[in-house]
Order: structure tokens, then sequence, then C-alpha cells
């Protein structure tokens, strides 16, 4: 992958994204995290020294802090599993946790936040297809988890962040706007800024059918992974 093709690709992703903001008439903006899973730290640095993206999103630890360093021209989002005992090495890094699946986790985030003076801003992950292999709240629980983590000093609930089974289209699109029905009940109620929905395969449906203001792109970015992580 060099520099005109990493170019290309995002530029693509760009016009793809707001293609899909005219075809339902949005005029706000959509966020492009850029998900480098996997991806080596050359690609990493042209993706700084070139600032061709404003937000990364690792979902492992380990390699969002091997890929960290300080004064980065782009955020790092944090986007997968995370597990209590981790929380502690990322909360002075990261500008966004998109995946907290559980009240135990967002109380850990509010402790370690706490002792950097920082209010962490979080999305709360719903499992759309309720599938035993992903985590996240069920659609229906999740104005519960809101209520319960929104009492947490140093944590700031922006909004939600959708995981989807791998499903055809049309019930992809069910799914998506279950989701919007859902997202939009609650960020007027809520104040929510963010949706993170979609990935390479169904980011302009996410945009289209469920108002997605973030989408996470990977593979139409840095191309197809060697290897791969869990979601
Ligand atoms: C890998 C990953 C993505 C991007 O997946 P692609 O299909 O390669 O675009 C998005 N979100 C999460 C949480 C991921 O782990």
């Amino acid at each position: 992958m060099d520099i005109l093709e990493l170019t290309e690709n995002i530029n693509k992703v760009q016009s793809n994204i707001l293609a899909s903001c005219r075809r339902c008439g949005r005029t706000d903006n959509v966020l492009l995290v850029g998900a480098s899973k996997t991806m080596e730290q050359d690609i990493i640095d042209m993706v700084d020294c070139n600032k061709l993206l404003s937000v990364l999103g690792e979902n492992r630890v380990q390699e969002l802090l091997a890929k960290y360093k300080e004064g980065q021209s782009f955020e790092w989002h944090f986007i997968g599993k995370l597990q209590t005992n981790k929380v502690k090495y990322i909360v002075d890094k990261v500008t966004l946790i998109h995946s907290v699946d559980s009240l135990a986790l967002a109380k850990e985030i509010d402790k370690q936040s706490k002792k950097h003076d920082k209010v962490m801003p979080v999305l709360l992950q719903i499992n759309m297809g309720k599938e035993e292999s992903k985590s996240g709240f069920f659609i229906e629980e999740i104005e519960n988890a809101i209520l319960d983590i929104q009492s947490l000093d140093n944590v700031k609930i922006e909004g939600l962040m959708a995981v989807m089974p791998i499903c055809d289209k049309e019930n992809t699109i069910k799914l998506f706007e279950q989701l919007k029905a859902k997202w939009c009940e609650l960020k007027d109620k809520y104040n929510f800024k963010y949706l993170s929905a979609g990935m390479t395969n169904d980011y302009e449906l996410a945009i289209e059918f469920a108002d997605a203001n973030i989408v996470r792109i990977g593979t139409a970015i840095f191309g197809k992974r060697s290897y791969d992580g869990n979601i």
C-alpha cells in the first residue's frame, strides 16, 4: 500500500459517503474513522505525516499502545471489546470509546478517568443481531443502561454504536431502520451527538437507513487484512 493508493481509497470512501448523504437529503457531517487493526506502523505514519484521516480506531489495547505516539496529527478512538483491566492503559490516549457494553466497564472508565481529571466521551454498544458471539446491550435494554451510566461523573455518553450481524441487504436495511427509530428517540431525549454504525460492507446503508454519523472503515481504506481480529 503506497500513499497514492491510500489517498485514492480514502477519497473514494469520502465521495461514497457524500453520495449516500445526498441520496437521503442529509447535509450534516459524517465522521470517517479509519479502522487500522493489523496495519503496520508505516501505514499509520503515512496517515499521520500526510494528515489523511482525522481519526483512527483500534479494537485491541495492545495494538493501540504500539501505534500511539504523542503529537500524532489524528485522534485515536477505541472501537472494540474492552476488558476492564485494560482501561487504565488507554483513558489518557483516546478521545472516544465506542464500545461500552456493560455497567462494570463504564464504572472502570469512570474510575480511571477520574485519575486523569478527565471526562471520557463514550458510546454505548448495541448488539443488533442479539448474537452471543458479540457483546453489547440489546436494543430493548439500552435505555436502562443509559440511565445507569449517565450518573457517573467522569463518563459522558455521547451516543450509540451498533454492531451488526452478517445478513443480506434486505435484513440489514430492516435492522438499520430499527436502529434509526431508537436513535431518533434517544438522541433528542439525552442530547446525544453520535451514532457509530457502518463498516466497509454496509456504511452506505448505515448512512441512508440508520442516520449514522460515524462510520468505521477498515478494508475499503487499507485493503484486505491478512488476519483478522474479533470485533
Ligand atoms: C475491523 C473493524 C471495523 C472495520 O471493518 P471493515 O469491514 O474492514 O471495514 C469496524 N468496526 C470495528 C469494531 C472493527 O473491529
